[in-house]
């Protein structure tokens, strides 16, 4: 590039001073400047600018020394104006690029991935840290299609994440990315729309984190905290076994009660076949009776990770309830559900949510044990409040919650029971949590305690 500017240079000066060309060949020196941006940097393209000038004056000296026609000075004046305006704005441009480059290099400083795409998705910056995390250095990756080289999972469609972005110019969420190797990464991922001056979207500028140990941590604690509340879940269960066996016996000896007096209608000397399809019909509903809680202990006895589904709380309450019917006999309480219709569903977990409500019922149940001076009561509210939320609240009619347990309710094995586990209200509060509602506690100006659960309503309901 050097030798070509320079030769160039040569062969402008030696038209311009060996030719009579009625023409301001100097002109063709911002060529000789163009060519020197490439490689002279500012000072050198100054120096070229100047150099370029200089050859000019010299020309018009030895070309024009006897004869200063104004046509000649017009030329020379308008060579030389080239040039300098020419010099002066790759000076400018030069300075830019420098600032930017700059720019550029304190990005490469950064621990975060930052890349900028342009509406098609191409790359056409990627700094230090993304050749770091996803192995692919910056001339492999300018000019590829973003989504193509790091195979990108988003958590919703291309589309709707695009749509965000153009409406609310950021977007912010969990992205699944491959690297060179193979290996995926889960990033934290931030995306900044930028606009020109005329308000069009022109690129998008996204910074990553990887979070993929934090994600694999989380996960692992997700998977016991699930194995955890399957071993409570199956240890209340164990303690309800014998009144669950009599609930699923009930119906069975009823059955039997039924069959037996079925077939004396029909060992009649006139079979009574009215009465004999009466108790048929009673065996059938008994029957359906033990199979519906043997149903419900068999998802209750499930591992819970089925995921996040609408689910209706009252149809919950309902299911637990068939579950303690013979519990809440034993320990001589009642127990009342008030719910109104419409509810909307909650986003959630059957089986958990399952729990949660056996696990403050029980509570209540045994907390009453002591109380014989008035009725025990069990009352199920569902509601739902001004902030979206389904609120489940159980109260009963026991002592209430002790002023020294109030702060520790919801620790884990915090229990005033000689054989309790203190697992239970933890449980709650951890499945609660990660429904995205909370749990708290407190007591009835009447006397018993209310645990409210709060969970937000499933989306696809919201108002
Ligand atoms: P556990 O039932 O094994 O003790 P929990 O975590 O379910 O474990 O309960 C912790 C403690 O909270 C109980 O031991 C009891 O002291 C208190 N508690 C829970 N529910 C009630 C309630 N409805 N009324 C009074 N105290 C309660």
């Amino acid at each position: 590039m050097p030798l070509l500017a320079a030769l160039l240079a040569i062969a402008i000066f030696i038209v311009d001073t060996a030719t009579p060309l009625e023409f301001a060949v100097a002109v063709l020196y911002v060529g000789v400047v163009l060519l020197a941006m490439d490689f002279a940097g500012r000072r050198g393209t100054l120096i070229v600018t100047v150099a370029c000038a200089g050859l000019t004056l010299l020309s018009f000296a030895i070309t024009h020394s006897g004869d200063l026609s104004s046509g000649a000075i017009l030329r020379m004046l308008i060579s030389l104006s080239a040039i300098t305006i020419t010099g002066t704005l790759a000076a400018r441009h030069l300075r830019a690029m420098a600032t930017v480059r700059e720019h550029a290099r304190l990005l490469d400083l950064t621990h975060d991935t930052i890349f900028v795409r342009n509406l098609d998705d191409v790359i056409v910056f990627w700094n230090r840290a993304a050749t770091e995390l996803y192995g692919w250095s910056r001339e492999q990756a300018i000019g590829r299609k973003a989504s193509d080289l790091l195979q990108t999972q988003f958590p919703a469609p291309f589309e709707t994440v695009m749509g965000d972005v153009k409406r609310e110019g950021r977007w912010e969420g969990e992205l699944v990315h491959t690297c060179s190797d193979g290996r995926k990464v889960t990033v934290a991922s931030r995306w900044s729309l930028r606009r020109d001056e005329r308000d069009r979207p022109i690129a998008i500028l996204e910074t990553n984190n990887d979070i993929t140990e934090r994600r694999q941590v989380e996960d692992g604690l997700n998977r016991t905290r699930g194995e955890l509340a399957h071993v409570a879940r199956v240890a209340t269960m164990g303690e309800l076994t014998a009144s669950i066996a009599h609930e699923v016996n009930q119906p069975l000896a009823a059955i039997v009660t039924n069959g037996e007096a079925c077939l004396r209608w029909l060992g009649r000397a006139v079979p009574d076949i009215g009465q004999a399809r009466k108790s048929v019909e009673s065996m059938i509903r008994s029957g359906q009776r033990a199979s519906d809680v043997v149903a419900r202990l068999r998802t209750l006895s499930r591992r819970g990770d089925a995921g996040h589904t609408p689910v209706a709380l009252p149809e919950i309450v309902n299911d637990v309830a068939l579950l303690i019917r013979h519990e809440l006999r034993v320990h001589h309480a009642t127990l009342s559900i008030q719910a109104p219709a419409n509810l909307p569903a909650v986003r959630g977990d059957k089986v958990q949510l399952q729990q949660v409500v056996m696990n403050l019922l029980m509570n209540g149940l045994q907390a009453m044990d002591g109380i014989t001076d008035r009725p025990r009561r069990l009352t199920v509210e569902i509601k739902e409040d001004d902030t979206g939320s389904v609120v489940l609240a159980v109260s009963d009619s026991g002592p209430g919650i002790a002023p020294e347990a109030q702060r520790v309710l919801f620790d884990a094995f915090f229990t005033t029971k000689p054989d309790g586990m203190g697992m239970g209200l933890s449980i709650c509060r951890s499945i609660v949590e990660a429904h995205g509602g909370h749990i708290s506690a407190s007591n009835l100006d009447s006397g018993g305690a209310r645990i409210a659960v709060s969970l937000p309503r499933h989306a696809d309901q919201a108002a």
